[in-house]
Formats: structure tokens, C-alpha cells, sequence
């Protein structure tokens, strides 16, 4: 019985109501018995002092009738009072258990629903009212939804994510396998050719692999920032000794043009290198021998916008909204043969957007170049 009631919020609505009208009552029934007696005596006291002189003896049983009649009449009053207010204990605490525990218990299915995996499951939110108007408990079934939508959304990603890895793992794996029972039946040659094929597509897997490695650690915030303020003609120094040579090698020009008078910036040394060498490095790989790559800045008030623009292959219209979504390339099978994964420019805006700043993009268009433009709080 006792767990029964403390397992069922309405009952323990239903005890305290009636608790309450049962302290009510008994004050009421004290009250009656012990301070109206005396005060009803008081009264009639000096009523019958005025009386007596009229009504002599008869005085003394008047009093007692009036005393019992009185007496009865409260006793008679409170049963009913009593019964009244335990009826109307029944009522509401039937009406506040409908509009408390209904809900409450709505949640707690939707929630043993979402455990199970069925992450679109909903609770109802009361649609006639605005959101500043909704009380307690619609507030929480509010945000138990949005709670239950971003779960839904982080499932989705999670499936997509496995579906993406997969996809990507199985092109370089069944490459290395065709190339593995090639050399196994001699229809490939066992020379440098074949192994450097095989090697080639072992480094591509291992790129994916540390890609993926870094998203996941970006994209949980499992790293630290130390925002300091730099002159970005430092950070592109950095980016231009690791990427100079391989400049050089292909013919692609590099130019750093940048105004005197640019404030210093807020950023994170390391994290802001890797964001250079992703773009650089990017502009680089998608422009071809002869083209030129030109790094910029301009000081915009409170942030300085740094543009990395490229003269190479350029970027259709159409795919300019999704370049920062993992796993997506323009070309997938030129920028995959080119070691890409598309993971690179999806941690450069989440690194860029923890420092403050935001990144986008514009292109003429294929074969008219690209230009990557992000901005940092200046610190000032
Ligand atoms: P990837 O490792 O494939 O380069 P990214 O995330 O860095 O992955 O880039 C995503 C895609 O954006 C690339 O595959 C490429 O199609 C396109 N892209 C990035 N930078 C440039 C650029 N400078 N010029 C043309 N296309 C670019």
C-alpha cells in the first residue's frame, strides 16, 4: 500500500488535500469545543444579567437550551462543511492530477520511448499560448522536445557519419585489395609501379583516418585555446615557411599583401596556423603550374578579414553552401585522386568559429578561381 502511494504522484496529490482539510477540521472541532463554549458562556452571561430582572429563575434553563441548541447546531454545521470539502478535495485533486500528472506522465513514456531508440517521439506542448505564457510544466515538455529534436539530430549525424566513413574507407581498401590479388594471379606486375600504387593508397587511408581524428577531437571542444594577440603578418610568416617549398615545386606564386596599419588580432596561435595551411594549402593544391595564390587582410572596425584567393580551378555556384559539410567535394574523384578527404574546411570553420570569427567563400565559377575569406576579433 505504501509503495503504491509513493509511486503514484496523483495519490499523493489526493493525501495532502485531504490531510489539509483534516487539520481544517480538527481546528474547527477544537475551537467549538473549547473556546466557544467559554465565550458563548461570556455572552450569555451578560445577556441574562440584563434578562434576569424580567425573568426572574426561568433565566438558568434558557441559558442551557440555547447552550445545546447552539452546541448542535455547530456540530451539525461542521459535518457538513466537512463532507463538502472532502468532496470538493475529490474534485479538484482529480482536476490538479489530470493538468500535473497527465503530462508528467506523458514525458516519462516519451522519454522510456527515446531510451528505446525511437528518437522522433514528442510530448504535447500547448500550441494557443506564447512561450512567455506557458507555465512550469509546459515549459519543461518545451524543452524535453527540443532536448528529444537535438537527440533525434545528433542520430542522424551519427548514422550519416558511420555511413560516410564507410563509404570512404571502402574505395582506398578495395583499391589495395584489387592491387594485392593482382600481384597474387600476375596479372600486375610486382615493380615499383604496383607497390608505390599500393603505398599511395595506404597513405590515403591514413590521412582519413587522422582527418577523422582531428574532426572528432574539434568537434567535441577536446582542445584548448590560448588566445593571445598577434600581428597576422607573423601567422602567415608561420604558414609560409611550411608551405614555400611545396610552392616552389609546383610554380604557383605565392603573395602575402597586407596593409601597414592592421591592428593586431585575437587568436590562438596554433589553431589559426592550422587554418592558414588548410586554405593555403587548398589553394594551392586546386590551382595549377603558373597560377598565383595572394593572402590579404583588411581592418573592418572590430574584426580584420584575412582572404586566401586563389587564380586555379574555381568553385561552380551550386557548391559553394556546402563546402564546409564534411566529406564534400567538388570533384570528388580529382580531389580524392589529390589525397582529399573534404573533412579539411569543416574543422577550418569550426576552429575559426571557437576563435570568434567566421569563414566564407565566393568563386566566378569553375576555372575563374576562389577566394576564402575568414575573420578574427582584432584586440583592439
Ligand atoms: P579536401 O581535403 O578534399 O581538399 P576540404 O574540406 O579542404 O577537403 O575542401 C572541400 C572541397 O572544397 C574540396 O574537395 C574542393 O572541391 C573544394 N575546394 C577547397 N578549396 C578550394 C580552392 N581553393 N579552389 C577550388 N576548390 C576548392
Amino acid at each position: 500500500m505504501l509503495s503504491y502511494i509513493r509511486r503514484h504522484l496523483g495519490i499523493k496529490l489526493f493525501i495532502s488535500y485531504l490531510t489539509v482539510i483534516l487539520v481544517g477540521v480538527i481546528v474547527l472541532a477544537t475551537t467549538a469545543e473549547f473556546v466557544v463554549p467559554s465565550a458563548f458562556d461570556r455572552h450569555l452571561a451578560a445577556m441574562s444579567a440584563m434578562m434576569s430582572p424580567m425573568m426572574g429563575d426561568s433565566t438558568n434553563n434558557l441559558e442551557l437550551d440555547l447552550f445545546n441548541n447552539f452546541r448542535a447546531a455547530v456540530t451539525e454545521a461542521m459535518i457538513l462543511a466537512a463532507l463538502a470539502s472532502s468532496v470538493v478535495a475529490v474534485l479538484v485533486s482529480l482536476l490538479v492530477s489530470r493538468q500535473v500528472v497527465a503530462p508528467v506522465r506523458e514525458m516519462m513514456l516519451a522519454s522510456q520511448r527515446i531510451s528505446e531508440g525511437h528518437y522522433n517521439e514528442r510530448v504535447q506542448v500547448p500550441g494557443d499560448v506564447s512561450k512567455d505564457e506557458l507555465d512550469e510544466l509546459s515549459q519543461l515538455a518545451l524543452r524535453f522536445n527540443r532536448m528529444a529534436a537535438s537527440l533525434e539530430q545528433t542520430e542522424v549525424i551519427r548514422r550519416q557519419l558511420i555511413a560516410d566513413v564507410t563509404h570512404e574507407l571502402r574505395t582506398p581498401l578495395t583499391a589495395v585489395k584489387g592491387s594485392m590479388e593482382g600481384l597474387i594471379d600476375g596479372v600486375l606486375p610486382a615493380d615499383e609501379g604496383t607497390f608505390q600504387q599500393i603505398i599511395s593508397e595506404a597513405e590515403r587511408l591514413q590521412r582519413l583516418v587522422n582527418d577523422l581524428q582531428e574532426l572528432s577531437r574539434v568537434e567535441a571542444g577536446a582542445y584548448e585555446l590560448n588566445i593571445h594577440s598577434y600581428r597576422v603578418s607573423d601567422l602567415l610568416a608561420a604558414a609560409e615557411a611550411r608551405l614555400g617549398r611545396q610552392f616552389e615545386e609546383k610554380g604557383v606564386t605565392l603573395e602575402i599583401a597586407l596593409p601597414n596599419d592592421l591592428p593586431q588580432v585575437l587568436a590562438d596561435e596554433d589553431r589559426i596556423g592550422q587554418v592558414l595551411l588548410n586554405l593555403v594549402g587548398n589553394a594551392l593544391q586546386y590551382t595549377p603550374p603558373g597560377g598565383k595564390v595572394q593572402v590579404t587582410a583588411a581592418d573592418q572596425r572590430d574584426e580584420v578579414y584575412i582572404a586566401v584567393s586563389d587564380n586555379g580551378m574555381g568553385i561552380p555556384a551550386e557548391h559553394l553552401p556546402h563546402l564546409f559539410t564534411r566529406f564534400y567535394r567538388v570533384d570528388k574523384s580529382r580531389s580524392r585522386a589529390g589525397g582529399g578527404s573534404g573533412i579539411g574546411l569543416t574543422i577550418v570553420k569550426i576552429l575559426v568559429e571557437a576563435q570568434g570569427g567566421s569563414i566564407w567563400t565566393q568563386s566566378e565559377g569553375a576555372g575563374r578561381g576562389s577566394t576564402f575569406t575568414f575573420s578574427l576579433p582584432t584586440a583592439r
